[in-house]
């Protein structure tokens, strides 16, 4: 069985994130829209029109979303090359299957993560195959799939994961509200922030080695100085919400946001529609 591509790869797809998702101006993406409308920023080419100045022009939201290859996946292998533009294209339910796949996308991200990090990692390996086989599904299959089996074994997993990398006597965030706190002098390596709240927290060069970030709320957080390169479940969208600087270590393959200061970061912008466009 062929590896998801856990990367979105905008140049191979139509601006499917653009098109099949809602939109909320309130939510950092300029205007309101129904899911189905085409964005107006959206080019005939499939490209955006205000990509190099998003953040600029009012919609920070598509600099934060991240697809994880579901896009170009649905784009050629779901869908077979046929588009939302095609005459009597179902763009609800391109929109339905896009948000499963998006869901599966993710969640095979960080079981390869798991896969990759953990010394026993046999339950996540067994999910990986078991996510990978399913986002192969044709658009029927998958608006059937039972997620609320799936979701919950995969968490359990990841968690299970999580343990054994972190190990014993770390320090346990796990949804806990550290908004707007100073965590500079914590000692947060394999620290358990699974679900937490990190809006705004003072992580200026905080080690966060081994710490468990996935699903935490990092907008905003400053991590300049800080060192995410082997922080654990550490997402794109995640990255591109923080405020770093090239003095931020973030993991290997994983691109600097365009938006931070620049310096000797090494990488392009990410997010929707992100450094394949460019
Ligand atoms: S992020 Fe890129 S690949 Fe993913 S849905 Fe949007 S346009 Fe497509």
């Amino acid at each position: 069985m062929k590896p998801l591509e856990l990367v979105a790869d905008c140049g191979r797809c139509t601006g499917l994130c653009c098109v099949l998702l809602p939109f909320r101006a309130d939510s950092g993406f300029g205007t309101d829209k129904a899911g189905g409308d085409p964005c107006h920023h959206l080019a005939a080419d499939d490209r955006c029109g205000i990509h190099s100045v998003l953040r600029a022009s009012g919609w920070p939201g598509c600099t934060v979303f991240d697809c994880f290859g579901a896009g170009q996946h649905l784009t050629e292998h779901t869908y077979a090359g046929r588009s939302w533009r095609d005459p009597g294209a179902n763009r609800a339910e391109m929109g339905a299957v896009l948000s499963v796949l998006r869901l599966l996308h993710e969640a095979a991200a960080h079981l390869d993560e798991a896969v990759r990090r953990d010394p026993a990692p046999r339950d996540a390996a067994t999910l990986l195959g078991e996510v990978t086989e399913r986002a192969g599904g044709i658009p029927d299959e998958l608006l059937a799939l039972d997620l609320d089996d799936l979701m919950p074994r995969v968490s359990a997993a990841l968690r299970a994961a999580s343990s054994r990398v972190r190990g014993d006597g770390r320090p346990s965030y796990a949804r806990a509200d550290l908004a707007g706190r100073d965590l500079r002098r914590d000692d947060l390596r394999g620290a358990d922030l699974h679900g937490s709240t990190l809006i705004a927290a003072d992580l200026r060069g905080v080690d966060l080695d081994d710490a468990d970030l996935l699903g935490a709320d990092v907008r905003d957080a400053d991590v300049r100085g800080s060192d995410l390169s082997r922080a654990l479940f550490l997402t794109r969208p995640q990255v591109a919400a923080m405020r770093g600087d090239g003095g931020t270590r973030l993991p290997a393959g994983m691109p600097a946001p365009g938006h931070w200061p620049a310096g000797d970061r090494g990488g392009g912008a990410a997010g929707r529609r992100g450094a394949a466009q460019e």
